[in-house]
């Protein structure tokens, strides 16, 4: 039986800390005449998730004093057009980074979008040749969210060296840069990793034999207690919103794991709202930073 106690991974605190000291650095740099780290992002349509992430990044800029732009585009752009866009911020001096939030309408393919982002410009770390870097250890703009996680593990100092990770989810934006990260030879990496997917046999096998779980599948609360190892860490990446009459927005968000009854059983985990949705903003403000570090 596992006595130690629940603890929580807490991403607000920990992301607080990192645009903090984010925030001192660009005052700094203010100060000696150089300059503030500016992020693009393009809004394609009205999808209600996706504004309130793009409004909370661009709140994220202002509270650190980076420079924002927020471009709002028609649902009914077409991709020839939103190409011509993006290649205008590639060559506008003045930004930094760049960001698209997805997910695009159906008639424009994220894969043609993302490539053409400079890559010296792509602080959501999904243009290929910052995947291919980061899967070589190489410097480069890792993917907001799973690079979040790894700076939310280094904040709390979680022992992952040796450590049997289970990674839920092998999305391009989460779970699979996660699998890697995690079983990189670096600092919070180490670990032997498993990474399952929609086609996996018994997952929760899998899953108790986790010291840590890192659940990206976009199910509210698929992971229960009778899948989870006493004392596992456990991240939760998702965000689902459920239709909840008694809230003013008329739903409430819901992580992959199940938290009422996982809590109890593990040493450390995160709550949802409030653990991986801070540090992934926390993780691009990083990568801006870093952009315009390079640039200048
Ligand atoms: P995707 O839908 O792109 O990927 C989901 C993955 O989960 C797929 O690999 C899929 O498998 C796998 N999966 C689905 N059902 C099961 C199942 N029953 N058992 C095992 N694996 C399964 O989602 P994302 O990676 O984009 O996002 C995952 C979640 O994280 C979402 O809730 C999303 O909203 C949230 N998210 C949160 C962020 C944050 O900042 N906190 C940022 C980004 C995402 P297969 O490949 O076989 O289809």
């Amino acid at each position: 039986m596992y006595v130690c106690g629940m603890q929580i991974l807490d991403g607000k605190k920990a992301a607080q800390t990192i645009k903090d000291h984010l925030k001192l650095n660009v005052a700094q740099a203010a100060i000696e005449g150089k300059k503030v780290p500016h992020l693009a992002a393009i809004l394609v349509g009205t999808n209600g998730a996706s504004e309130t992430y793009v409004a909370a990044k661009v709140k994220a800029c202002e509270e650190v004093g980076f420079k924002s732009t927020l471009i709002r585009l028609e649902d009914t752009i077409s991709e020839m057009k939103l190409l011509e866009e993006i290649s205008e911020l590639n060559s506008d001096p003045d930004v930094d980074g760049i960001l698209i939030q997805l997910p695009l309408p159906k008639h424009i393919s994220d894969e043609e979008v993302i490539n053409t982002i400079d890559p010296d410009k792509d602080v959501d770390g999904f243009h290929p040749a910052s995947v291919g870097r980061m899967v070589q250890g190489l410097p480069t703009y890792i993917a907001a969210t799973p690079y979040g996680i790894m700076l939310l593990l280094e904040h709390y100092k979680i022992d992952t060296k040796g450590k049997h990770a289970v990674v839920v989810g092998r999305s391009n934006i989460v779970g699979r840069p996660m699998s890697v990260l995690l079983s990189s030879n670096s600092n919070y990496g180490n670990c032997t990793v498993t990474i399952c997917h929609s086609h996996t046999k018994d997952l929760k096998a899998f899953c108790l034999q986790a010291d840590i779980i890192v659940a990206a599948l976009g199910k509210p609360e698929f992971v229960t207690a009778d899948m989870v190892k006493e004392g596992a860490v456990i991240v939760d990446v998702g965000i689902t919103r459920v239709a909840d009459a008694t809230k003013k927005s008329g739903f409430k968000l819901k992580g992959d794991v199940h938290y009422e009854s996982v809590a109890p059983k593990c040493s450390w985990i995160t709550p949802v709202p409030g653990g991986v949705g801070p540090m992934t903003i926390a993780a691009l403000l990083k990568n801006t930073y870093r952009a315009c570090q390079m640039k200048n």
